[in-house]
């Protein structure tokens, strides 16, 4: 066996991480290198030059002292790496914010502001905002291409166990209409997206549906009414039917989804206990954004710097 060095450790082959804290703190040892790698990456690959707006071409930049900028060798034009990303209006150390990027890349059911608070040694209203901007800016995968294949969609609703009481209208059933609808849709073995809706309306349904998902595409459901009428705009619309207890029929079930369900449910009752409606679309945004890259090659922290960097 070959002597190991204990005072480089390096990450086991078999250990399912792909990338360490060690790994962390040898890339970001501080806030330049933080700054130096958001300039590598938005503006100057090799370090040194960089497209110049103001002479339209590609000049040589050099590193400014006393900001946390780079200038035009010939203009003299400042570059701010920080400029237009969610860093820039921050007075938090880039190092933190860093930092604060691994620790929500780095756990699975992610990770509370309080946590975080403790873990930064930043307020907890720091802690509160970095974790706001990091969910809604950084982790919306809405955007992306649309959805398509074998392609199961539900709808659940989130909220409201407490007042119980308050949810039921005069003749005791649960109004719905009261609890948040979170709809989801995924792809067998793919992608998930999972919105929060301010109804469950079939218009409302129906749009999100043609906005998400190709109509080259299986679309699985269960048997509520709203889904009626897929099979025109869809290569096929297969139904399994909840109601008679009927669960798997083959192929057809939305067991993709309600898996997806259950784990952001489980989820957001362990760390988070509980959750406003108006933040629910930001917590929807992480466990969306963490499942779509669980096959990923590149560590979830790098996807998330490199979102950041956009
Ligand atoms: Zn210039």
């Amino acid at each position: 066996m070959p002597p190991v060095n204990r005072q480089y450790p390096v990450r086991a082959a078999s250990s399912e991480s792909k990338y360490s804290v060690m790994e962390f703190v040898r890339e970001f040892p501080d806030d330049e290198s933080c700054l130096q790698w958001l300039w590598r990456t938005r503006y100057a690959e090799d370090g040194m030059r960089a497209e110049c707006p103001k002479c339209e071409r590609r000049r040589p930049f050099h590193r400014v002292s006393a900001r946390p900028a780079w200038d035009c060798d010939y203009c003299g034009h400042h570059l701010h790496p920080t400029a237009g990303t969610i860093f820039e209006k921050s007075s938090t150390s880039l190092q933190l914010w860093f930092y604060a990027m691994f620790l929500i890349s780095q756990t699975r059911c992610g990770i509370s502001a309080k946590q975080l608070e403790r873990e930064l040694g930043v307020t907890y209203k720091t802690a509160w905002r970095m974790l706001n901007l990091i969910r809604n800016q950084l982790m919306d995968d809405q955007e992306g291409e649309p959805l398509s294949g074998d392609v199961e969609v539900d709808e659940t609703y989130h909220g409201g166990k407490p007042r119980a009481k308050a949810l039921r209208d005069r003749t005791g059933n649960l109004d719905k209409t009261k609890r948040a609808v979170v709809f989801g849709m995924v792809e067998r073995g793919g992608r998930v997206r999972a919105t929060h809706l301010p109804n469950a309306g079939g218009v409302t349904i129906k749009r999100q549906i043609g906005e998400h998902i190709l109509p080259e595409s299986m679309i699985f459901t269960d048997e509520w009414p709203t889904y009626r009428g897929l099979d025109k705009t869809y290569i096929g619309h297969r139904r399994i039917r909840h109601k008679d207890r009927v669960y798997v029929q083959g192929d057809v079930h939305t067991q993709t989804i309600e898996g997806f369900f259950g784990l952001m449910k489980n989820g957001i009752r362990g760390t988070y206990h509980a959750v406003s409606h108006k933040w629910l679309q930001g917590y929807l945004n992480e466990y969306a954004w963490r499942y779509n890259r669980r096959y990923d090659p590149q560590s979830m922290f790098h996807s998330l710097a490199l979102r950041a960097a956009l």
